[in-house]
């Protein structure tokens, strides 16, 4: 290898994730994450590698290359994967071809045109109706029918690191009985993966379940910002709104469903059987460690939970199928958000909402103090990676500040 890949580094030679950098020298370009450092592809191209014409690198968004399609994007990986694979009395070579990770700033990887939302794992979707709803009938009657999901908005999807403003909005107060404004005290996270598309269809032209996956291109972690007092009051009968839009952050590395292969799973059993057209092959879950952890202004960090993508009721071609069945059109660049990931058991609940039971059940941090949802001066941060066989491809993080 030209360059030593730091052990448990989440960018091993198996991933390639493409993203936007830029460092004091460098405009914004099109990189990719190598161990702890950013293969410059603009200056890679240039310097005569690969196929693809250098102006494809030269970009401020990743949507032009990957609309030239899985079949380009895939042969780049590999020809970058078999470059790096020369000897390491190479690096001085090319060393002025590699960045740092620690000197680069990374920015948003694709231009978003929209962003859909989806409520899809079980569990959370069975948590948060106890809570919000009824106890005994957690799960609407189309839960098991369909993946039910929203549309958001694509501008308040910010990259990892930018500080999150913690939202003003109306908030019902039930001492008075009567509406009041005032800033969200039910800040909370959603720990989600989402997937953006490559490949577009037309409109009123669904895309079956079984040719889904041909059209994403990679993943991305995220993080769906919620104002839990907000969205109580504002949700009937039209569904989420102010208590999301005001911010979602997003990992910068969009890894490659190729890269992910190795990780499928078994998903869940779907019962009843769902409608043909969304009738899946079981097996395309995806096997990915996630990680929430909580550090406060002065520096102490708590684990939050674990949980894993795996435990997904709906997949992601059952999401893609169902939001075209009607003939919506997406396209390239368009973010699909799973919704909150949790587990079964409290350790792996994927929102303060859920593990501190609606504030009832407030959690001690590893620095004595308690948190029912999140404070100003809190960061939280989310970290994902497949891994078996000692081959890992990783997410890196999404972070955010609360200010
Ligand atoms: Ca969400």
């Amino acid at each position: 290898m030209i360059i030593n890949i730091p052990r448990n580094s989440d960018f091993s030679i198996h991933n390639i994730p493409f993203g936007i950098f830029s460092t004091q020298d460098r405009s914004k370009r099109v990189g990719i994450a190598i161990g702890d450092q950013i293969l410059d592809l603009l200056e890679w191209s240039k310097a005569g590698y690969g196929e693809v014409d250098s102006s494809y690198f030269d970009q401020e968004v990743l949507n032009p290359l990957i609309k030239l399609g899985k079949k380009i994007t895939n042969q780049l990986r590999s020809d970058v994967q078999d470059w790096l694979n020369q000897d390491a009395s190479m690096y001085n070579k090319y060393s002025s071809l590699f960045v740092n990770q620690m000197d680069a700033t990374m920015h948003l990887p694709v231009e978003i045109g929209d962003y859909t939302d989806f409520y899809s794992s079980i569990e959370h979707a069975t948590n948060v109706g106890k809570m919000f709803r009824d106890p005994e009938n957690a799960l609407l009657p189309n839960w098991r029918h369909l993946p039910v999901g929203y549309h958001g908005r694509a501008s308040s999807i910010v990259v990892s690191g930018t500080p999150i403003k913690r939202p003003f909005g109306q908030v019902f107060d039930s001492d008075n009985n009567t509406p009041k404004y005032q800033a969200s005290e039910k800040l909370d996270f959603e720990l989600e993966m989402g997937f953006i598309i490559g490949k577009e269809n037309t409109l009123g032209n669904p895309i079956s379940v079984d040719e889904a996956e041909e059209y994403i291109f990679g993943m991305v972690l995220f993080n769906d910002w919620s104002a839990r007092d907000i969205q109580k009051w504002e949700y009937v009968p039209l569904g989420p709104f102010l208590g999301k839009n005001f911010a979602s952050s997003m990992s910068p590395w969009v890894v490659t469903m190729e890269a992910l292969e190795p990780y499928r799973v078994e998903a869940p059993k779907q019962e009843p059987q769902v409608l043909q057209y969304l009738q899946s092959d079981r097996s395309r879950n995806i096997d990915i460690k996630l990680e929430v952890e909580l550090e406060t202004s002065s520096g102490s960090k708590t684990t939050l939970c674990k949980s894993n993508f795996k435990y997904m009721y709906w997949d992601q071609a059952q999401q893609l199928a169902h939001h075209t069945v009607n003939g919506c059109n997406v396209r390239v660049g368009d973010l699909l958000a799973s919704g909150t990931i949790s587990g079964h058991t409290p350790e792996s609940y994927g929102s303060m909402l859920e593990i501190s039971w609606g504030g009832k059940k407030p959690i001690t941090l590893l620095d004595g103090s308690t948190r029912s949802f999140i404070e100003n001066g809190d960061t939280i941060t989310m970290k994902a990676y497949s891994e078996n066989n000692g081959v890992r491809v990783g997410f890196g993080e999404v972070l955010g500040n609360i200010i």
